[in-house]
């Protein structure tokens, strides 16, 4: 079964080839269908900001690493024990790549997102096909296609990160990264009632799409003062809630300063192992009485990604489709930062039902 892997560790925006990580496809055999699974002919796999991670090592140098886990497909069959969901062959799904065991201690205590088997079903997505347990299968709604399908993953990620907000209706909101996490919390946010929405971004075209996406302000860190524009557009009070989607350790440094007194700072992105952010802890904990937090995985978000899906505006987002045989010219496209989404089609499937 042909999947898409990283095949030797490196950067993949290495400029020495010598050194440079390698995305391929590679023959992996198709996982074993037990009685609880269902296997899912994958349509779509978008490519995520934390695959090229994956290439540097993150999670472990062994080669080759499958990669995807923001996936459509179709089912193409069920264990005979699969039906407490009601899912059939022939139906239009995604979901989640990780599996929630619901018999560990953090599963038993409203943590599924600490569970301690959460690796026995991660499964490469970028495949011809991926076996999943029925319990991280949804069914897509009639009017959201396969290809807008694959971003119910993500989808979810923004959800969890527009839980952990804890937003208020009127709340000021800036988001830092308008890749397609901060994209997606930027259109959830506004339908959450943020207000003064802001996206903080380098790059000119990211900036726009949020513009037409609903962010009221857009700052460029790199040409504009980002504490001056925040006074400009807050009335000198900061933002009441700031999230990073960027992981990046330079433009974290300074969302402290823009978080209005009693703010909450979500860190919603991945960042490296060794990064350490100073903390002032008599500024920011004591003065300000910030609420600093993450996200890890997105747990108790799938059933609510999947209603808020159909009003999401995801055209832009599903722009670049790339075939699985070229997938080393999908990554480079990805790493490019042409289109805020790059998707790999896996098969090529009729999608009957699919109307957008
Ligand atoms: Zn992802
Ligand atoms: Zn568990």
């Amino acid at each position: 079964m042909k999947t898409v892997a990283v095949t030797k560790i490196g950067s993949l925006r290495d400029t020495n080839e010598e050194t440079r990580g390698v995305i391929g496809v590679v023959d992996f055999p198709e996982q074993p269908l037990g009685p609880e699974d269902v296997r899912v002919r994958v349509a779509y796999a978008a490519i995520c900001g934390s695959d090229p991670h994956l290439a540097e090592g993150f999670f472990g140098t062994d080669v080759p690493i499958g990669l995807g886990h923001e996936i459509s497909g179709v089912i193409e069959a069920l264990g005979e024990r699969a039906t407490r969901t009601g899912l059939k062959v022939g139906d239009r799904v995604a979901g989640n790549f990780l599996r929630f065991c619901g018999t560990c201690g953090p599963c038993r205590d409203g943590q599924q997102q600490f569970c301690e088997f959460i690796q026995d079903y991660n499964r490469p997505g970028m495949a011809e096909t991926v076996t999943w347990h029925e319990s991280q299968v949804y069914k897509l709604p009639d009017n959201v296609s396969l290809l807008k399908g694959c971003l119910l993953e993500p989808t979810s990620v923004a959800v969890r990160i527009a839980d952990k907000t804890n937003i208020r209706v009127g709340d000021r909101v800036a988001i830092c990264g308008g890749g397609p996490i901060g994209q997606l919390a930027l259109q959830m946010m506004k339908m959450n009632g943020a207000t003064s929405l802001t996206l903080i971004e380098p790059i000119a075209e990211r900036r726009e799409m949020a513009l037409r996406h609903g962010a009221d302000f857009v700052i460029d860190p790199i040409t504009e003062n980002q504490g001056e524009r925040t006074k400009e557009i807050t009335g000198g009070r900061g933002y009441d809630i700031v999230i990073d989607a960027s992981g990046s350790p330079r433009a974290v440094q300074g969302l402290l300063d823009i978080a209005a007194k009693g703010g909450t700072v979500i860190y919603g992105a991945m960042y490296p192992h060794d990064f350490e952010m100073p903390l002032n802890l008599s500024d920011y904990l004591y003065l300000k009485e910030l609420t600093l937090t993450g996200v890890f995985i997105s747990p108790y978000t799938f059933p609510r990604a999947l209603q808020i899906l159909p009003h999401l505006n995801l055209d832009e987002l599903t722009q670049s489709v790339i075939d699985l045989e070229n997938a080393a010219d999908a990554f480079e496209v990805h790493i490019s930062g042409k289109f805020p989404k790059v998707v790999i089609r896996c098969n090529d499937l009729d999608d009957n039902g699919g109307n957008s």
